[in-house]
């Protein structure tokens, strides 16, 4: 963000991959996100990756996780109100996704392979959002959820990769994708999978998946599609085990 006001070039040399933050044209703030540069580089060093909190990476892992319910939402956008949708874009992140949940075990071990599939999966969902103009191939209805558990719950201590990780659980529960496949993923790295993992109560999950379609009214998600409700919410998070 301080590139993009100040007009100079940005390299990005991140020392943990908590979130695909490292190459996006959007910096995380508090709240909200805002404008950016894409980075002109971005130096990663696996061995510095390896030494940092493990907590991070399998943060990173769930936000990337994430993106199948992002690319879901998008397409869905894409046939009911007909937004525009870039398949190229598309394409990249669910491939990511899916390779990096392919090396889940590796990730745990803290292999370079598994690690390196994780970072670069991370730097391809930045190249996806350049190439989209937006944050749509990375962003759905389960980072809304994320936000609006930030806004509901300002006393949290899960992080931003943790959160979209579980909506994303409950969002493709809704899109009738195969969930089971992202909890597992998720166990075998080690990262939360319900809100006593999470340590958010059950009904702040409930109210967060209800009201996160009040958080970007221009962003068409499955949340919208399917009118979710308290009700509707509290049954989405009970059948996927997000709460008990
Ligand atoms: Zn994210």
């Amino acid at each position: 963000m301080a590139a993009k006001k100040s007009n100079i070039p940005f390299i990005s040399v991140p020392t943990a991959i908590s979130h695909d933050g490292i190459a996006s044209n959007r910096a995380v703030l508090e709240i909200y996100s805002a404008p950016a540069v894409m980075p002109t580089g971005i130096l990663v060093d696996s061995d510095i990756i390896i030494k940092s909190p493990y907590r991070l990476t399998a943060a990173g892992f769930g936000d990337m996780v994430s993106k199948l319910t992002a690319v879901e939402d998008w397409e869905l956008s894409n046939d009911e109100i007909g937004e525009y949708i870039s398949e190229y874009a598309a394409t990249i992140n669910r491939t990511a996704a899916d390779l990096v949940i392919r090396s889940a075990k590796s990730i745990k071990n803290l292999e370079k392979k598994g690690l390196e599939n994780l970072i670069e999966a991370l730097v391809f969902s930045g190249i996806a959002m350049a190439i989209a103009g937006s944050s749509r191939p990375a962003s759905g209805s389960e980072h809304m959820f994320s936000h609006a558990l930030k806004e509901l719950y300002p006393k949290k201590t899960s992080l931003h990769g943790e959160e979209c990780a579980v909506g994303s659980i409950l969002c493709s529960y809704l899109h009738n994708m195969d969930w089971p496949r992202i909890v597992e993923a998720l166990k075998v790295v080690g990262a939360p999978t319900n809100n006593e993992e999470l340590k958010i109560p059950r009904e702040i999950i409930i109210k967060a998946l209800s009201e996160a379609k009040n958080i970007r009214k221009d962003r068409y998600t499955i949340l919208d599609y399917k009118d979710i409700d308290e009700k509707k919410a509290e049954i989405a998070a009970k059948e996927t085990g997000v709460i008990e």
